[in-house]
């Protein structure tokens, strides 16, 4: 794969990227459209955030954007200081001026705001409304993030039309259009391993691993709850235990315990009781660690990826203690392109579980056969979202080019994920609809979704001022 330099779909980006790079100590404060992607984001030191009374504050939910008017994030969950974690809106301003200037303080829809987020200043702008600056609390240096996030924005897919890149996009032989999406999965490689390098620095490469893997056990819906257990494994995984005792902690912490019985179903209630036995004893211990069980959300959740059984299966990589030693040979071995998937599945693979390879969750009936902890589907998201950005980034830290290149071949010969509603909208807009197969592999579906969030996610339905479509036809026909 080529280098940065010679990565053309780089330079296209970087040819509309907003503005000049820019420094963090400037006068000017950064975009407004760059803090929210960042706050999107968390790329923050999520450790050390303070509210200007100097009260810790804990984002366990950043909120999702909100693309009509009102506060920029809605539902999101903080928690300042000792206080019990407020559900609301964030709003995000550059200075807390912004508040009144915006007007703010007279709408009705700000009136759920919990958390006033600015770039810098020493004031808030409403007495007891907690105010957060991010100045001075960035992962990585702010002209870095403007290049990695600077392009996203708050426009939604458009999805009624077919865009103006399909024509010339159809004319692409399959070669090129594949060249052209490598490209755009490049970028989209030195993203996340921008971010695992940034977190790294804070906590090492073990614990930025660990966050990976729960942050992709998340799924969509819960990534942010699943970040924040894992930031707390320092202090639920202090000592080590079986499954099920590791099980009882992580469902303890999570706010995902039941504290009821069924009374109907005699091997759920088997298991609860042995969970409770387990958890009681270490629940005074951490009980400052406890989510609240309202961050997690569960509608349009397939069963199979509901989080009480994705962390039974934390459990047992965390109980056996060798994940991370597994993980290492199987990035070592030699292994055919054909057999990526599956060995990676082997290597992941745990134990047969008593309760959860027999339910998909505490209300469902026990199933006729046990089915395993991990899809293939989940395997090739772990692949291509955290462990082989990890090893890439770890390997290019450590100078090992050799390394790098196996993770970076590996990517790019991963079989495709499982198709999803975003990448059959991309393809409608960009593909005119064409057949999943035109993607062949994970690295092509990846850039497809990089280019949706660089051009299409700045412009219209109409694709109106989208540079995509000349800058294909210029690159096709020089
Ligand atoms: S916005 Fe640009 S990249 Fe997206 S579909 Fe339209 S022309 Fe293509």
């Amino acid at each position: 794969m080529s280098t940065l330099a010679a990565n053309f779909y780089l330079r296209w980006r970087a040819r509309n990227a907003p503005g000049p790079a820019l420094q963090e100590n400037h006068d000017t404060p950064p975009p407004e459209r760059l803090l929210q992607a960042i706050w999107q984001q968390q790329r923050l030191l999520r450790d050390q955030l303070q509210t200007l009374d100097g009260q810790p504050v804990r984002i366990l939910h950043p909120g999702f954007k909100n693309h009509e008017a009102g506060p920029d994030f809605r539902s999101a969950m903080v928690q300042v200081g000792a206080e019990t974690p407020r559900c609301g809106d964030v709003e995000i301003d550059l200075r807390s001026s912004g508040w009144r200037a915006h007007g703010h303080d007279k709408n009705p829809a700000f009136r759920n705001v919990v958390l006033h987020v600015i770039w810098d200043g020493k004031e808030s702008a409403t007495e007891g409304m907690p105010t957060l600056t991010l100045k001075g609390r960035l992962d990585t240096p702010l002209r870095e993030l403007d290049a990695w996030l600077g392009r996203d924005s708050f426009q939604s897919l458009p999805d009624a039309l077919q865009g103006k890149c399909c024509a010339p996009l159809r004319e692409l032989p399959v070669e090129r259009l594949r060249e052209l999406l490598h490209q755009a999965a490049h970028v989209r490689w030195q993203i996340k391993g921008s971010q695992f390098q940034a977190r790294a620095k804070q906590v090492g490469w073990e614990q930025s691993l660990w966050e990976g893997l729960f942050r992709a056990l998340g799924y969509k819906h819960n990534v942010w709850p699943m970040q924040s257990l894992a930031e707390l494994r320092p202090q639920w995984c202090r000592t080590p235990a079986a499954p099920l005792g590791l099980q009882a902690r992580l469902l303890g912490v999570s706010g995902l315990l039941p504290d009821q019985l069924t009374r109907t179903q005699s091997s759920t209630d088997n298991y609860l009781r042995r969970v409770w036995d387990e958890w009681w004893r270490e629940r005074d211990g951490l009980s400052a660690c406890i989510l609240p069980r309202e961050l997690w959300r569960f509608n349009g959740l397939r069963p199979a990826n509901h989080p009480q059984r994705r962390l039974a299966l934390a459990a047992h990589w965390l109980a056996a203690g060798n994940l991370i030693p597994k993980l290492e040979k199987w990035f070592l071995a030699d292994i055919p392109d054909r057999r990526l998937a599956d060995s990676l599945g082997e290597a992941l693979q745990v134990e047969k579980d008593e309760y959860w390879s027999w339910h998909w969750t505490f209300r469902s009936a026990r199933l006729a056969r046990p089915q395993p902890l991990l899809g293939s589907a989940r395997v090739t998201d772990l692949a291509v979202n955290v462990i082989l950005p990890w090893f890439w980034v770890r390997a290019g830290e450590g100078g090992n080019e050799a390394l790098q290149q196996v993770a970076e071949r590996r990517y790019f010969n991963w079989p495709s994920a499982e198709d999803n509603s975003v990448l059959r909208l991309a393809r409608r807009r960009l593909l005119g609809g064409a057949k999943p197969g035109i993607l062949p592999g994970a690295a092509a579906q990846q850039g497809l979704l990089q280019i949706v969030r660089d051009f299409c996610n700045h412009s219209n339905a109409l694709c109106e001022q989208c540079e995509f479509p000349e800058l294909v036809r210029n690159w096709a026909g020089g």
